[in-house]
């Protein structure tokens, strides 16, 4: 569905991505691991235009996504993205944030906008709070409405940086509840995490991430029980 071709970034002249390539298919759920800094939320953002690569390609179904805002927004409508902050808007209520997108970009009548948010919140279980606003509601739950937003665009790919690590611990079981189940719908996911069981679990493929290079890139029964670089292993023996 995706695909990533010599992907570099550079921030000036410190170099975050080094040809990065990489292709996503069909219900794959890819993990992406590594230290901090190793450049796993760059390398999203590039994924979803919030940033420009320094040299690269990224292609959807095999065209190049290049710097036309429109082509760009609607290929954000098919490849999402889920922050570690969720990015609610505190000024509307759950419906409404869950409303907002599908209403503006995708031009759906009121009725198909209400019916689609009220099927994704009863997917992550946030239903009874369609009234509440995000302000009410925990870390956990916000992260759940901000899923179900995600998922009113119908996406066919869907990134996830870190949509855990903003939260208390005792809610971190709910979100990658939703996740798991997602996994199992037919969803392509990208999710960048700290939580190693989710990944080895969940994951269909896990990417181990230094110094902005992909060091390995495996199934996680192969990455977790035998990697075969020092880093991956140096990694590992810090986080498990
Ligand atoms: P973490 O696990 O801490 O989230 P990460 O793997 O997501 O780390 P990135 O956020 O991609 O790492 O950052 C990689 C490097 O790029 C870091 O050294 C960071 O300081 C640098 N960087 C990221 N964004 C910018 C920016 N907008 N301007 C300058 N440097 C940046
Ligand atoms: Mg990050």
């Amino acid at each position: 569905i995706i695909s990533v071709e010599e992907l570099s970034k550079a921030f000036g002249n410190h170099e975050v991505l080094r040809k990065i390539d990489f292709n996503v298919g069909p219900g794959e759920i890819i993990c992406i691991v590594g230290s901090s800094g190793s450049g796993k939320s760059t390398l999203l953002r590039c994924i979803n235009k919030l940033e420009t690569q320094t040299s690269g390609k990224i292609r959807y179904h095999g065209k190049e996504i290049g710097a036309v805002q429109k082509e760009i927004n609607d290929y954000r409508s098919k490849v999402g993205m889920v922050f570690q902050s969720f990015n609610l808007f505190n000024n509307m209520t759950v419906l409404q944030n869950c409303m907002l997108c599908t209403r503006k970009v995708l031009h759906l009548s009121k009725e198909e906008a209400f019916d689609r948010a009220i099927t994704h919140l009863k997917q992550v279980g946030m239903a009874p709070f369609i009234n509440a606003n995000p302000t009410q509601l925990s870390g956990g739950q916000k992260q759940r409405v901000a899923i179900a937003r995600s998922l009113c665009m119908n996406p066919e790919v869907l990134l996830f940086d870190e949509p855990t690590s903003a939260l208390d611990p005792e809610m971190v079981g709910e979100v990658l509840n939703v996740m798991k189940e997602l996994a199992t719908t037919g969803l392509t996911m990208i999710i960048v995490t700290h939580e190693m069981a989710f990944a080895r679990d969940v994951s269909t493929r896990t990417i181990f991430m230094d110094q902005g290079y992909i060091v390995e890139d495996a199934p996680p029964a192969e990455l977790f029980k035998n990697p075969k670089n020092a880093r991956t292993r140096e990694f590992l023996r810090r986080y498990l």
